[in-house]
C-alpha cells in the first residue's frame, strides 16, 4: 500500500492542497496539487496531477464554507486514493505568535495557544485552526504539523520587532511578526544551489503576489520585513494599501464615522490596487492598461517597492541582491523591470533578455547588485517541515 501526505493551506474563501505520495521502497513526490476556489459564492476544485493532467468540477452552493470545503476535498480524495495511508498533515497556520519559531506537531496544548491568536489574524487564523480541527475528527491518530507564516521572522533585531506603544500594549502582544515566512524560507533553503553566490550575503527577498512583503535576509535569515503586527503594512497590495499614516484610520472611524466592519473590509478588500484603480486587484488586468488610474495603481506598487528597497538596503547596510518571487514577481517581466530601474541607484542593472527569459539571474554580469528571479513554493516548505517533525522523509 502507498503512504500518503497532505499539505492543506486553508484560508477564508479557499482550501489549496497538495497530496504527496511514497510508493513502496521509493523516496516521496508529489502527486497532486490542486485547491478548491470560490467557497460561499461559486465553490470549484480544480487540481492537477503529477502527469499533468487536469481536473475541474463545479462543487454545489452547499459548499458555503470551509468545513464543507473539506468535506468535498475529503471525498475527491477517497475516490482517487481511497484505501491508502495518510500518514500525515501539515498545514500552514498564518500566525505563531511571539513563541513559535518553528513549526509544531499538533497537540491540545498547541491548538489552545494557536487559538489565543485569533485576535491577532481574526481574518486567517480561525480558518487554519477549522481546517486542523477537522483534520483531526475526520482522521483522529493522523499527526499533524502546523507551520508558521510567522517563524522565519522570529531572531529579528528587538527594533525591528517593536511596535513603540506602551508597555501594557505591547505585553498584549502588539509586535511586528511579519508574515509570508514559508516563502521567504524556502527562498533561503534554495538559494545555495539556485544562487550559491548570494547564499551568505545581504538579500532582499520580494514576495510580490496578492499579498505583497519583502523581506531583509542576511546569511539566510531575517533581519527584517515590510510586513508587521498584521498583513497589513509595507508594500500596496492587491486589495490592501500597505503602510498608511494611523491618523487616517482615525479620520475613518472619528471624521467618517465608519463601523469597524466597514473599515475592516475597506483595509483587506478594497484598497492596493483595486482602490486605486477602480478597475481590478489583479495586475494582469492593470499593468498594460492605458487608463490613468490603473497607471496611477501600477505606478504606486512600484513607488512603494522601491522606497522600501531602499528602507531595507538601509537595515541591512547595503544589499548584495534582489530576488523576486510569488506570482507578480515570477510572472511579470515588465514590473520587475520597473522596479530595478527605480532601484538603479543601488547598483542594479537589468540584463532585458534575461529578464523576459525570468532569468533565474536577471542583472547583467557587472551588476553591483545582482537581481534574480526564484520561484518559490510555500506548500513544499510545509511538506518538508512536516515529514522532518513526523519522521516521515525515509
Ligand atoms: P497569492 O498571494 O494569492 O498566493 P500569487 O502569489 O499566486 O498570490 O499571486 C497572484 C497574483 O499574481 C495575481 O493576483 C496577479 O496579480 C499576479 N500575476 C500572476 N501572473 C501575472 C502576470 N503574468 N503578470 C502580472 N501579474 C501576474
Amino acid at each position: 500500500m502507498d503512504d500518503y501526505a497532505l499539505v492543506l493551506n486553508a484560508g477564508s474563501s479557499s482550501l489549496k492542497f497538495c497530496v504527496y505520495r511514497r510508493p513502496s521502497g521509493a523516496a516521496w513526490g508529489l502527486e497532486a496539487r490542486g485547491q478548491i476556489e470560490g467557497i460561499g459564492t461559486a465553490p470549484r476544485l480544480t487540481a492537477k496531477n503529477a502527469a499533468g493532467e487536469k481536473s475541474e468540477e463545479a462543487l454545489g452552493e452547499d459548499v458555503r464554507d470551509g468545513r464543507a470545503a473539506l468535506d468535498r476535498l475529503a471525498a475527491w480524495l477517497r475516490g482517487r486514493y481511497g484505501g491508502s495511508r495518510v500518514l500525515g498533515v501539515g498545514h500552514r497556520v498564518v500566525h505563531g505568535g511571539p513563541s513559535f519559531s518553528g513549526p509544531a506537531v499538533v497537540t491540545p496544548e498547541v491548538m489552545e495557544e494557536l487559538r489565543r491568536l485569533v485576535p491577532l489574524a481574526p481574518l486567517h487564523q480561525p480558518y487554519n485552526l477549522g481546517a486542523i480541527e477537522a483534520v483531526t475528527e475526520r482522521l483522529p491518530g493522523v499527526p499533524q504539523v502546523a507551520c508558521f507564516d510567522t517563524s522565519f521572522h522570529r531572531g529579528q533585531p528587538a527594533v525591528a520587532e517593536l511596535v513603540p506603544l506602551p508597555r501594557e500594549i505591547r505585553d498584549a502582544g502588539v509586535q511586528r511578526y511579519g508574515f509570508h515566512g514559508l516563502s521567504y524560507e524556502y527562498i533561503a533553503s534554495v538559494l545555495p544551489e539556485a544562487a550559491p553566490e548570494i547564499a551568505k550575503k545581504r538579500v532582499i527577498v520580494a514576495h510580490l503576489g496578492s499579498g505583497a512583503s519583502l523581506c531583509a535576509m542576511k546569511d539566510g535569515r531575517s533581519v527584517d520585513s515590510s510586513l508587521g503586527f498584521t498583513a497589513l503594512d509595507g508594500l500596496c497590495m492587491g486589495t490592501r494599501p500597505g503602510a498608511l499614516d494611523p491618523g487616517v484610520v482615525l479620520h475613518l472611524f472619528q471624521g467618517l464615522g465608519l463601523s469597524p466592519k466597514d473599515v475592516e473590509a475597506i483595509l483587506y478588500k478594497k484598497s492596493g490596487l483595486l482602490g486605486v484603480s477602480g478597475i481590478s486587484n489583479d495586475m494582469r488586468d492593470l499593468v498594460d492598461k492605458d487608463d490613468p488610474q490603473a497607471r496611477l495603481a501600477v505606478d504606486y506598487f512600484v513607488y512603494r517597492a522601491a522606497k522600501e528597497i531602499g528602507a531595507l538596503a538601509a537595515v541591512l547596510r547595503g544589499v548584495d541582491a534582489l530576488v523576486f518571487t510569488a506570482g507578480i514577481g515570477e510572472n511579470s517581466a515588465e514590473i520587475r523591470r520597473r522596479i530595478c530601474e527605480a532601484s538603479a541607484w543601488l547598483g542594479i542593472e537589468l540584463y532585458d533578455a534575461a529578464n523576459a527569459a525570468r532569468g533565474p539571474r536577471i542583472s547583467r554580469v557587472n551588476s553591483k547588485v545582482s537581481a534574480w528571479v526564484i520561484p518559490t513554493n510555500e506548500e513544499l516548505m510545509i511538506a518538508r517541515h512536516t515529514g522532518r517533525l513526523l519522521g516521515l522523509s525515509a
